[in-house]
């Protein structure tokens, strides 16, 4: 199975993404944790990005399309992914496309997560989960930018015709359980 998770900052698609890789058995792929873990190392690639994950801007595409590249490769070499923060720009979502086209393993669906935006900041700003851009005005800032940028993927999708869009809203188990009754629609045949 292979599936990409579109939402804003505090819609869940972190806690579902993971759930989703479980359940089917697939490598979950978070650019999030995977710029957070650089950053922690203190890599060169951490040192470059840390700026923009600090102050709630997107990393430059190029930088996160080379960091997810052979992970995708790999990943749907071993039986498929999940893709979590990533694509989040029209840009990332091309590259998306052609990497997945080289492993011949493009996405079978896209999963979207509604959630309004006062439950959003709702969430974010409850979490307390110690991040480097949890503080309440770089969330309203991480908020911005997925409106401008990311927001034009769910129409990207839904012309490509693999758009799922899924009510957030309800518990965690409750959300996971419609995921997987509207993806049998989407069961993968290869
Ligand atoms: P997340 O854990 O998905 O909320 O990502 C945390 C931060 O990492 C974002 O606010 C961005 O600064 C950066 N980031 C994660 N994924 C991407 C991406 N696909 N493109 C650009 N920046 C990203």
């Amino acid at each position: 199975m292979r599936l990409l998770m579109l939402g804003a900052p505090g819609s869940g698609k972190g806690t579902q993404a993971r759930r989703l890789g479980e359940h089917f058995g697939v490598a979950h792929l978070s650019t999030g944790e995977m710029l957070r873990a650089e950053i922690k190392a203190a890599t060169p690639l951490g040192l470059e990005v840390q700026g923009f994950v600090a102050a709630g801007d997107l990393v430059p595409d190029e930088i996160v399309e080379r960091l997810i590249h052979d992970r995708v490769i790999d990943a749907s070499r071993r039986g498929g992914y999940v893709l979590d923060g990533f694509p989040r720009t029209i840009h990332q979502a091309v590259a998306a496309y052609d990497i997945a086209k080289e492993a011949d393993a493009t996405v079978h669906a896209v999963v979207h997560l509604h959630v309004p935006e006062e439950e959003l900041l709702g969430r974010l700003l409850g979490r307390g989960e110690d991040r480097l851009d949890d503080d309440a005005q770089t969330i309203r800032h991480r908020l911005e930018v997925y409106h401008e940028r990311t927001e034009p993927l769910i129409e990207y999708y839904h012309g490509r015709g693999v758009l799922l869009t899924i009510d957030g809203g309800p518990p965690v188990d409750e959300v996971f359980t419609t995921i997987l009754d509207r993806l049998t629609a989407y069961a993968p045949s290869d």
